[in-house]
């Protein structure tokens, strides 16, 4: 009786799920099924994440679970749409924007809250323009390993709870084949969301999508504050100050982002959207990770400030509904003071510092111009000092320095100023300064088996990446230098 298995009965992943998004109403989306792909596979199925979210693996991975994350079953409960937003791409503001190639599955209530689960790749939508509402195999293993290094690293981010493949061909610069990220996170909500319907002159559905985003993930902002009990001013300062955070923590682990239009710049302070992003290699403050970026506006070094245009971006957003200019102004202004306090933190965490003192600054100077000189590898450096520190030989960290005698000058001036007790700053450092990062050439590695259907590099690189302080004996390759090859890997938009 075949016409009773045509109809596909939806897949009960036994959660619970929430309006969520929906509660806005039907200006900020539009509802829509994702676009099935033919024979889905599993590439990889992070089963830490699904514990946490109280989802069972098995089901995951059974053939109708790997079809329901792929986006070619529906989900019993779920409510799938696409979200309308605007942005900033490349300074230049680009009117509507939208997921083009994301769809929103709903809310499922878990242990650790409302998470929101969204498919990427799964099919056109009425904001998808000129694309084809794909995303290639290539790319989304970087968003699920990025995404889930950047969380074993403590740096907030959207996780990813699979990545699923298809052998449908889809047309980039060659032909490849497709793939489904299912990322999941609180919110997707970005600055672009807000520019949307101030750019229109919305002020309703403004208001209405400030105090959803502020009821749901920033109460304190109704009574706390100290912006004149302004809660939308509150609220931009505390979005303010998040990125800040953020962005001080990418800085320390040597993260760029790539891609920091104000549409991929979550109202949550959350790394989202890893397209060409990369952990650095060798320390190049002007590094830039994106082939695409021919003016180097998202550099390593001009992070920083690119955040700070992207959260005034947003503060011109809810200028409308804060109604006054100095408020607006001082909320701002507090990523210019949380920025550079969070920076200096991490950094002298990365040393080993406990305690602040005024000297520090210098030293944090003396050595990022150093490693910049001899374009020393940045992983690879604080790891080694942090072994130094420890209790281990100096040779591995001085080695790594063309000019030796600069390197002890500092050396002589860091030494003086560790703590008496160097063996635990050591310890502690080890616990900052990750063993492994995921390098471009670990992943494009993990990639070329996953395209001969080999999918034992992802795997690998999972685990290692949830604990990246660890030692992992055996896993020695995964930390190395990075191959000669790995500077002509040219990672763009394209994805
Ligand atoms: P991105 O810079 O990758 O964050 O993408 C910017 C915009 O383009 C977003 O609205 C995406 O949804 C959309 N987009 C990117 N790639 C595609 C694609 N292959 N198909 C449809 N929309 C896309
Ligand atoms: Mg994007």
């Amino acid at each position: 009786m075949s016409f009773l298995t045509d109809a596909a009965p939806a897949l009960d992943l036994g959660v619970r799920w929430h309006e969520g998004f929906a509660r806005l109403g039907p200006a900020f989306f539009t509802e829509l099924a994702p676009t099935p792909l033919p024979a889905p596979y599993l590439v990889g199925l992070n089963r830490r994440l699904a514990a946490v979210l109280r989802l069972d693996p098995g089901l995951l991975s059974s053939e109708a679970g790997v079809r329901a994350i792929t986006g070619s079953l529906p989900l019993e409960g779920s409510r799938p749409m696409a979200t309308v937003y605007s942005g900033h791409q490349f300074g230049v503001w680009a009117g509507q924007l939208g997921d083009g190639r994301a769809i929103l599955l709903g809310e499922i209530d878990t242990p650790s809250g409302g998470q929101e689960l969204q498919l990427k790749g799964s099919g056109r939508t009425p904001y998808s323009r000129m694309g084809d509402g794909r995303a290639v195999l290539r790319s989304s293993i970087r968003e699920y390993l990025g995404s889930e290094a950047m969380h074993g690293l403590g740096i907030p981010t959207t996780r990813a709870l699979s990545v699923t493949g298809s052998d449908a061909p889809v047309r980039r610069e060659e032909v490849e084949t497709a793939a489904v990220v299912l990322r999941v996170a609180p919110s997707f909500i970005r600055f672009g969301h807000f520019e949307h319907f101030a750019a229109r002159g919305a002020l309703e559905e403004l208001r209405r999508l400030a105090d959803e985003v502020i009821d749901r993930h920033y109460p304190a902002c109704r009574t706390a504050g100290s912006l004149s009990g302004n809660p939308y001013a509150n609220f931009l300062q505390q979005v303010s100050e998040r990125t800040a955070a953020l962005v001080a923590q990418w800085q320390a682990v040597g993260f760029c982002h790539g891609v920091m239009n104000t549409d991929n710049m979550s109202i949550l302070g959350l790394t989202i959207d890893y397209g060409p992003f990369q952990f650095l290699d060798a320390f190049d403050p002007n590094h830039i990770c994106n082939h695409s970026d021919e003016q180097g506006r998202y550099a390593y070094n001009r992070q920083p400030n690119v955040a700070y245009w992207n959260v005034f971006c947003l503060g011109q957003a809810l200028f409308p509904l804060i109604g006054d200019e100095e408020l607006t102004l001082a909320a701002l202004e507090s990523y210019k003071t949380v920025f550079p306090r969070e920076l200096e933190r991490r950094m002298r965490d990365k040393l080993g510092l406990a305690d602040a003192q005024d000297a520090d600054r210098a030293l944090i100077e003396g050595v990022l111009q150093r490693l910049a000189k001899d374009r020393v590898d940045y992983t690879i450096f604080w790891r080694r000092l942090s072994e130094h520190v420890a209790g281990g030989p100096v040779e591995p960290v001085r080695d790594l320095f063309l000019d030796r005698e600069g390197f002890d000058a500092w050396l002589l001036d860091y030494s003086a100023r560790l703590p008496a007790d160097r063996a635990a700053a050591g310890r502690a450092m080890l616990r900052t300064n990750p063993k492994f990062v995921l390098r471009n050439h670990l992943g494009e590695l993990a990639i070329r088996r996953a395209r001969q259907k080999d999918f034992g590099g992802v795997d690998e690189l999972l685990d290692v990446l949830h604990a990246p302080f660890d030692e992992h004996p055996g896993h020695d390759d995964l930390a190395g230098f990075p191959p000669d090859w790995a500077t002509h890997i040219e990672i763009s938009c394209s994805s």
